[in-house]
Formats: C-alpha cells, structure tokens, sequence
C-alpha cells in the first residue's frame, strides 16, 4: 500500500477505534443486564442525567471532568477510558498487522477484537459472557475463513479452523461436564465453552494450542498472586476476628484469560507456532 494511504488508514482507524470503544462501554454496561443498546440514550447511572454531546467524547471529556459526573460528582469508571484507548489501539493494531493481507483481514481482526475486549471486561465484572458477542466472533471466524479460501485471508486455511472448531467444541464440552460430574460444580462456565468453539474457528487448531496454553499459564500465574494476597489479608484479618465469608472458587473468571489469549494469539500465532516449529525441525 502507497505509504501516504497507510498514514491515513492509521488516522481513521485510530479515531473510528477510539469512537466504536466507547459504543464498547455501552455494550459492556448494558448486554449482561439485558438492557437495550439504543435506547435510553448514554446517562449517568448515578444520578440519570442524559449525558451532552460534549461530555461524551472518548477519552477527552473523562480528562476534562477528571473521571466525575457533571451533574452529580458521581467517579466514572477508569474502565471507560480504558476500554476506549484500548480499542483504539487495537484498531490501529490490526492496521499494522494485517493491511498486507487486504482490507478484508483488517475489518474481521477490528471486530474480532473488539468482541473479545467486550467478553474479557463483562466477564470480570459480572461473571457474564454476551452470547451476542460470541455471534459476532463467530460471524469473524466464518469471514476469515471465506478470505482463506479467496485466497486474501491470513492463510490458516479451511480445514484448520473446523478442525479447531471441532476440536474446541468437544475439549472444553468434555471438560464442563466433566467438572460437573466428578465434583458437582461448574469449572467452567458455558460461555467459555461457546467462546472457544468461535476461538477455534477464528484461530485454527494450531493456534488454540496457542491459545490455551497463553490462557493456562497466565490464569495460573494470576491465581498464584491472588492467593498470595488473600492469604496475606487472612493473617492480618485474623487479629479482628471478623467471621470470615469463603470467597467461593468460582470468583475467578477464566473468559478474560482466554478471550486475551485468543486476542493475542490472532495477532501473534503464527509467527509463535513457526518459531516453535523451527525449534525441531
Ligand atoms: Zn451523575
């Protein structure tokens, strides 16, 4: 691509990332509480005032109310900025990493990745996976395996991403219900099985080999630091003697780690698995 049409991708990506970030907030607040997505428009959830133009710009209008409701004073999550800006970068990402492979890849990579910010914020804040955004992904992996087969997609090919679909499916199907036959309890919820079956599909097999042994040690790591802490917080609590409520196991979200994963192994995969190869052959 001519080199002033790339810096012009650049911008447009970056401004339309920035913008569709905060339509990301919207969906994040309001598909795990079965809200409409049009309808109230954006308000403040403390004191309901409707939210003016000029206070809705990404990123912006958090820095000029220092992170506080105009009306009430109410604190606005840093979350908001966050996402925006990580949406932002992200579609300037995909810009970078796919315009090679044709307009194509570039769009089904910007919405596969916004899905997937949309599923790791929900997930970690309420313990629920939009299945609209599982749609979506899906909807990604089907388009990015029409591009393999036009012969403009990424090249994983189409036998590799049903095989990954399949296998996704029958994996992470067994391991839910395995769980719940030996101990009675979720390991892990329905939606990550549903989530990694779109996974499977968008990434191929190979890369949810990937994916998951990204999201096994990442969550493992996590959960090490975690209980790190709470232990620390145990000792100190025990002086108080405050009757102490067991924080149940399934306070750990696992969809953040493998929607991450599946983030991070689209863009990276197949220079991961052609450096793993390289090791042996
Ligand atoms: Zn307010």
């Amino acid at each position: 691509m001519d080199r002033v049409y790339l810096i012009i991708a650049y911008v447009m990506a970056s401004l339309l990332g920035l913008c569709f970030g905060s339509f990301l907030n919207v969906l994040i607040y309001r598909l795990p509480r079965g809200m409409s997505i049009v309808s109230p428009p954006s308000h403040c959830i403390c004191c309901n005032h409707r939210i003016r133009w000029y206070d809705n710009i990404p990123v912006l209008s958090y820095l000029v109310l220092r992170g506080r409701c105009r009306d009430c004073g109410a604190r606005i999550s840093l979350r908001y900025p966050l996402v925006e800006l990580g949406n932002c970068l992200l579609w300037a990402g995909c810009v970078a990493w796919f315009s090679g492979y044709g307009i194509g890849m570039v769009v089904v990579a910007c919405f596969a990745g916004s899905a997937l910010i949309v599923v790791s914020v929900s997930d970690s804040e309420t313990m629920l996976i939009p299945d609209s955004m599982l749609v979506i992904l899906a909807l990604c992996g089907i388009a990015a395996l029409l591009l393999d087969v036009f012969g403009v997609g990424v090249g994983i090919g189409w036998q590799s991403r049903l095989i990954g679909m399949a296998a996704a499916l029958v994996f992470f199907a067994a391991v839910y219900f395995g769980c719940r036959l030996v101990t009675g309890k979720e390991g892990l919820g329905f939606g990550d099985v549903k989530l990694m079956t779109a996974a499977g599909l968008l990434l191929g097999w190979q890369g949810l080999i990937v994916a998951v042994l990204i999201a096994s040690l990442s969550a493992a790591v996590c959960m090490g630091i975690f209980s790190v802490f709470r232990g620390r917080r145990r000792l100190r609590e025990e002086h108080t003697q405050e009757d102490e409520k067991e924080i149940p196991a399934k306070a750990f979200p696992f969809a953040p780690f493998l929607a991450v994963a599946v983030g991070i192994t689209l863009f990276f995969g197949q220079p991961l698995i052609s450096w793993y190869l390289g090791l042996f052959l």
